[in-house]
């Protein structure tokens, strides 16, 4: 039977500076994240990603680093962007990509989303591909419609025998990220469900069954637990809450004995 460890995985945003990562990682307690009940994540601004890593290394915290962007261009004329042997080079094993926030603001689109999505993979990083419906796309009924939409073109470009674990997707609907407002768990499962049958069809049960499944919308230490308890929420990406130590660290905790192994596909 197939299982998935959770993921519990923290986007900074353009919040922290050299001296208040540091501060972050000083403050955990290796003891408090137990690797048989999840991975850890934490994508910082790029410019803490090496204080990131040393300060993990440090403190001996089995957390793992990621960027919340990159380019899939090798290199060359593309002025602010960082490319996927930069990251790597700081020790940086995931890249967030097609954040809403970069959808909304920086033009990401389903093209460049599936161009990242396979830049990295081809490149040793591992992909956190973002969808999500906006509030006006739920009410209009059209949320699995988009999700599967976006969904179908993150993976267009997967290279074939992409191993599951080198793949990892987050449902996030956009009116539910950094509002307070989470979406219920029963539909956020639901949601999850939807975007592991689309992969499904088009990567095969092998693929659908090993890749992890985020959910991420004002994920908190007191809707962690529910959330991830169910079938196809493998985890969270976890915006403001992951900015706070003692919330990372409690929402870490929520993971305990919940590796999944039920499946919906
Ligand atoms: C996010 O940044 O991806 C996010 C889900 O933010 P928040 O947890 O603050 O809603």
């Amino acid at each position: 039977m197939t299982t998935r460890k959770h993921l519990i995985a923290g986007n900074w945003k353009m919040n922290g500076t050299q001296a208040s990562t540091t501060e972050f990682f000083n403050s955990l307690n290796p003891a408090d994240f137990c690797t048989q009940s999840a991975d850890y994540l934490i994508c910082p601004p790029a410019t803490c990603l090496h204080t990131a890593q040393d300060a993990i290394s440090g403190q001996k915290l089995p957390i793992a680093t990621g960027s919340q962007t990159m380019d899939y261009h090798e290199s060359g004329a593309y002025t602010g962007e960082l490319s996927t042997d930069m990251i790597l080079e700081t020790g940086a094993t995931h890249a967030i990509i097609g954040h809403s926030e970069r959808r909304q603001y920086y033009n990401e689109t389903d093209d460049t989303v599936s161009q990242k999505v396979e830049a990295a993979i081809n490149a040793g990083l591992i992909p956190i591909a973002c969808v999500g419906e906006t509030l006006d796309e739920r009410d209009a009924g059209q949320a699995d419609t988009i999700v599967t939409t976006q969904t179908q073109h993150a993976l267009s470009r997967v290279p074939k025998g992409t191993c599951p674990s080198k793949l990892v997707i987050a449902y996030e609907p956009v009116w539910a990220i950094g509002t307070g407002k989470t979406c219920d768990s029963a539909e956020a499962n639901r949601v999850c469900g939807v975007i592991r049958a689309t992969v499904a069809r088009l990567l095969g049960d092998d693929v659908a069954n090993g890749v992890r499944i985020l959910y991420g919308g004002s994920v908190k230490p007191g809707n962690a637990a529910e959330l991830f308890g169910l079938p196809d929420i493998d985890g969270g990406l976890i915006g403001g809450a992951s900015l706070k130590a003692t919330d990372y660290t409690d929402i870490a905790k929520a993971t305990a004995g919940l590796t999944q192994t039920a499946c919906s596909v």
